[in-house]
Order: C-alpha cells, then sequence, then structure tokens
C-alpha cells in the first residue's frame, strides 16, 4: 500500500454533503482512493508529501459526453457557418466519409491526441461515443478502438442516416446486426433524436433494442427544437438527456420527476451560434444537470471543460460552484459513477490541482490554463 498527503490545499472542493467546500484543508490518497480529508496540522505519516502552496483542489472532471473517433477536419464549415449560414445536422455525413476512409491507427492516434487535450484540462473521467462509421464493421471499429481508452463507450450508430439509405431500414440494421456486433464493445446506446435525424418512434425503438442487448440508455434530445426526446428518456429511465435546448414546461418537470440528468453543452450553442438551453430553470426545478464538452469536429470542436464550465456560468445562468458540480459530479451522474466526480473518502482519488487560490478562476480567468496538475 502506497499513502501520499496532498497539503495546503487553500481551498478544496469535495462535495461532501456538510461541507462541500473546505478551506486550508489536506487529504490523503492511499491505493489511489480518498482515505482521509482534514487540517494540514492533523494529517497522519504517509509516504510522500504534495504541497500545493495553498491553491484550489477540485476533483476531475467528467466528460460525459464526446465524439472523438473521427478524421477530417470541418474548419470551412465552421468559417460558414460564423459568416452566416445555418447549422444542420446533415454536415456529419462530411465527418462520417473522412472515418471511413481512416486507418484504426489514425483513428487511434486522434483519440489519444484529444485525450491528452483533455487531461491536461483537468479531465480524468471520458465518456466516447460512435456514430461516424454507420456501417457494421465502421461503428464496431470505432468502438473497440474508444474501448482502449474508457469502459464508458457508447453506441450511436443511430447518429444520422447515411446518405442514400431509407431510414426503416437503417433502423433495423442499427437495432439487428450493427448492434449485436457493437455491443460487446459498449455500455451505452445512445441516438439521435431530432428533426434530420431520428424521430420520436425510430429513437424508441434504437433504445429499446438497445436496452434488450444489455445496454443502457442515454440520448441526444431538443438540441435544434422541441421534440419527443426527453419524455422518451424519462419514460425509459435514461441515465441521461443530453443537450435540452429546447424544452416545455413539462419537459422540464419529466426531468425533475426523474432519474435522467440533463445535459447541457454549451460548447455546441457557442459553435453554432444557438440560444443556450436555460441551466437556472432546470437546477431551480431540481433536475440534476451535467456539462460536458460533446467534442466532436463539427458542432463543438474544443476538448476544454473548463471553456464550457465558463460558458455555463456566463451565458446559462449557473453560479461557479453550481457550473463545477455539474461539470464534476454531475458528469458522474450521468455516466452512472459513484466513485468519480468528487473527493470525499472512498472516491477515486481523481484531483485537479489549480494555479488559482479558489475554483472560482475556472470561469472568472476563462480560456487561461489553470491546471497545475492532475493526480
Ligand atoms: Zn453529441
Amino acid at each position: 500500500m502506497t499513502s501520499r498527503l496532498v497539503t495546503n490545499i487553500g481551498e478544496l472542493v469535495t462535495w461532501e454533503p456538510d461541507r462541500p467546500v473546505r478551506h486550508d484543508a489536506a487529504f490523503v490518497v492511499e491505493d489511489g482512493a480518498v482515505a482521509w480529508i482534514g487540517a494540514p496540522g492533523d494529517a497522519p505519516a504517509t509516504d510522500t508529501v504534495q504541497d500545493v502552496g495553498g491553491a484550489a483542489v477540485v476533483p476531475g472532471f467528467v466528460d460525459s459526453h464526446t465524439h472523438l473517433v473521427f478524421a477530417g477536419d470541418r474548419s470551412a464549415e465552421f468559417e460558414a457557418r460564423m459568416t452566416g449560414q445555418p447549422y444542420a445536422a446533415g454536415g456529419i455525413r462530411t465527418t462520417v466519409e473522412a472515418t471511413r476512409a481512416a486507418t484504426d491507427d489514425q483513428l487511434a492516434g486522434t483519440v489519444a491526441r484529444h485525450l491528452a487535450e483533455m487531461r491536461a484540462q483537468g479531465t480524468t473521467t471520458v465518456e466516447i461515443k460512435s456514430g461516424y462509421g454507420l456501417t457494421v464493421h465502421d461503428e464496431e471499429r470505432s468502438l473497440a478502438i474508444a474501448r482502449r481508452s474508457t469502459p464508458e463507450t457508447t453506441f450511436l450508430g443511430a447518429h444520422v442516416v447515411p446518405a442514400g439509405t431509407d431510414v426503416a431500414a437503417y433502423v433495423d440494421l442499427v437495432t439487428g446486426e450493427m448492434l449485436r456486433r457493437c455491443a460487446p464493445h459498449a455500455r451505452w446506446i445512445d441516438v439521435f433524436c431530432e428533426d434530420g435525424a431520428f424521430g420520436g418512434d425510430e429513437a424508441r425503438t434504437v433504445l429499446t433494442a438497445g436496452i434488450a442487448a444489455g445496454l443502457l440508455p442515454r440520448i441526444h434530445a431538443n438540441q435544434l427544437g422541441p421534440g419527443p426526446g426527453v419524455q422518451l428518456a424519462v419514460e425509459l429511465g435514461a441515465a441521461a438527456a443530453d443537450h435540452c435546448t429546447y424544452l416545455t414546461a413539462s419537459d422540464v418537470d419529466a426531468l425533475a420527476g426523474s432519474g435522467t440528468v440533463a445535459g447541457l453543452l454549451p460548447g455546441v450553442e457557442f459553435s453554432t451560434r444557438q440560444p443556450y438551453p436555460d441551466a437556472r430553470r432546470l437546477v431551480d426545478a431540481g433536475v440534476t444537470v451535467s456539462i460536458a464538452t460533446d467534442c466532436n469536429p463539427g458542432s463543438s470542436y474544443t476538448s476544454s471543460m473548463p471553456f464550457c464550465l465558463a460558458l455555463a456560468v456566463r451565458d446559462m445562468g449557473l453560479s461557479p460552484l453550481e457550473a463545477l458540480r455539474a461539470a464534476t459530479q454531475g458528469g458522474a451522474t450521468s455516466l452512472r459513477r459513484d466513485e468519480v466526480g468528487h473527493l470525499r473518502i472512498g472516491a477515486t482519488a481523481d484531483h485537479v490541482v489549480l494555479d488559482a487560490p479558489s475554483y472560482v478562476h475556472l470561469a472568472y480567468r476563462p480560456g487561461v490554463p489553470l491546471v497545475t496538475s492532475v493526480g
């Protein structure tokens, strides 16, 4: 057994129920888990000591929604959009063509490069979706590559209907042979429920088939307009309904009375110039919210959780503390993980030392590299 004391912490965010933020604190890591929390002067003897010099320490970020298995570049599409053209879901097909043409090594290299970017910015748990293959072979290899890096892999064969394919025939493929081949590499099943992608009935068919194959449901819902996605998520007991940009009052009520996390992806609204979701309304209604990057080459090509957290504070009505909770514990809840996203005793000791005296700097100093170390 090895032990390490992390001490002289100016501000420590643990998410302990009675004391979520401590000052002048220390904690002990034993075999990778938090074993003790208290004042520096009371700390037990340990094998090693890490003195952080008064810095703030927060739980590692949990990025519960990413699309890292892709190839190609869509900067020209972004530039066009920023000069006046609206975002349409069909741009996904551009990435599909590039992804199918890429080798496994190229795709794995892209995943590794983005994961390194994420870790350097404090992310310690990442979900990765397939969805740029859209053939049995390309979806399966996308998930197999993602699985090398994280247990949180999501089968998103129902991302968009491939060009020239009938919707019903494609849903049959996704829920048939594609699901059989992909399920062994995935923990989650997902569907893009949106006009231009999959409707409510099709989304239900996809998620129900995934559940029957042993996968857990989550959904892309209510991104570009009102729709049935959120209600379907609640009805099926999905862990997450992600996007939630356009919600009716009954959608909010349904989420508030459920175990479904509302996943907020502010990088998308930033990168597509869409209205931001109203996070304040969700939190005030008692909905559990998460913040994630949705890192993908089309609608949100950022790997930075601190950037998304800052957007949630500036443009979505969350306090800095609420945004930090959504980016850590909220993400963990979205992934049904109880050992990450916090630093209570027993937690996996994923923690981020900031070059700042307070977690508030994550939103107060947007775009600034504040992560000193990730442990
Ligand atoms: Zn997404």
